[in-house]
């Protein structure tokens, strides 16, 4: 069976870290809407040029846009194991069209990371990103094998490490409410699903990984009863 997993969360919940260490672990694509459109702006596509100012400002791209990228990812041959989608949906039209282009697949697994509202300000003002490759610095720390790197260097192509552009503080308050307006009515979308957990996000990087582990497991045997994993 396919592993067809959706990442939700707040910002900053670490909804890519898990996403990018899941999905490497399963060797399935990680696909990141963020990720999509940060390289369509750094490669001044079409689509790039009209999300920026978007992005920057913290809020959300247009259903159309982000439903016709996803829909047109899951058309490649990748995705037959299964893919973990992170960033998408953040709209409740999005999981309706998600529903849609899953018609025929094996079931979305649903996985909420839940982490308070004061915890997210403090790690998405102190995160960085590569500049040339996009990786997330803390993601790309997963695995390490305690060589010496250089801190300011992505361990993936040796890029300068940056605070994204909407990781400023003021631009990090409006993502928050964004969410909390857009995308936290997903939870109640999901939640009457059998294969809907949530889990405790503010436990250290590795339990977290064992409990979105743990939930899919739990998912996939019984296809069953609905709960916190903690
Ligand atoms: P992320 O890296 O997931 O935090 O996404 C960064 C930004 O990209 C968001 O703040 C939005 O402006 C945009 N974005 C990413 N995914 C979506 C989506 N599914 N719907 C709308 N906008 C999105």
């Amino acid at each position: 069976m396919a592993i067809n997993l959706i990442m939700l969360g707040p910002p900053g919940a670490g909804k890519g870290t898990q996403a990018e260490r899941f999905a490497r672990a399963r060797g399935i694509p990680k696909i990141s809407t963020g990720d999509i459109l940060r390289e369509a702006v750094h490669n001044h596509t079409e689509i790039g040029q009209n999300v920026r100012a978007i992005m920057d400002r913290g809020d959300l791209v247009g259903d159309d846009v982000m439903i016709g990228i996803v829909r047109e990812r899951l058309t490649r041959a990748d995705v037959r194991l299964g893919f973990v989608l992170d960033g998408f949906p953040r709209t409740v039209a999005q999981a309706t069209a998600l529903d849609q282009m899953m018609d025929g697949r094996d079931p979305l697994i649903v996985v909420d990371i839940v982490v308070p509202e004061a915890e997210l300000v403090r790690r998405l003002s102190s995160r960085l990103i590569c500049e040339d490759c996009g990786g997330n610095a803390d993601a790309l720390k997963e695995g390490a094998t305690g060589e010496k790197v250089d801190p300011r260097r992505c361990r993936r192509c040796g890029g300068h490490l940056v605070q994204r552009t909407d990781d400023d503080n003021a631009v990090v308050i409006e993502r928050l409410k964004v969410y909390q307006r857009a995308t936290k009515p997903l939870v109640d979308f999901y939640s009457v699903r059998d294969t809907f957990r949530a889990i405790d996000g503010m436990q250290p990087t590795d339990s977290v990984a064992a409990d979105l582990v743990a939930a899919i497991e739990a998912v996939g045997n019984n296809g069953g009863a609905r709960g916190v994993l903690r």
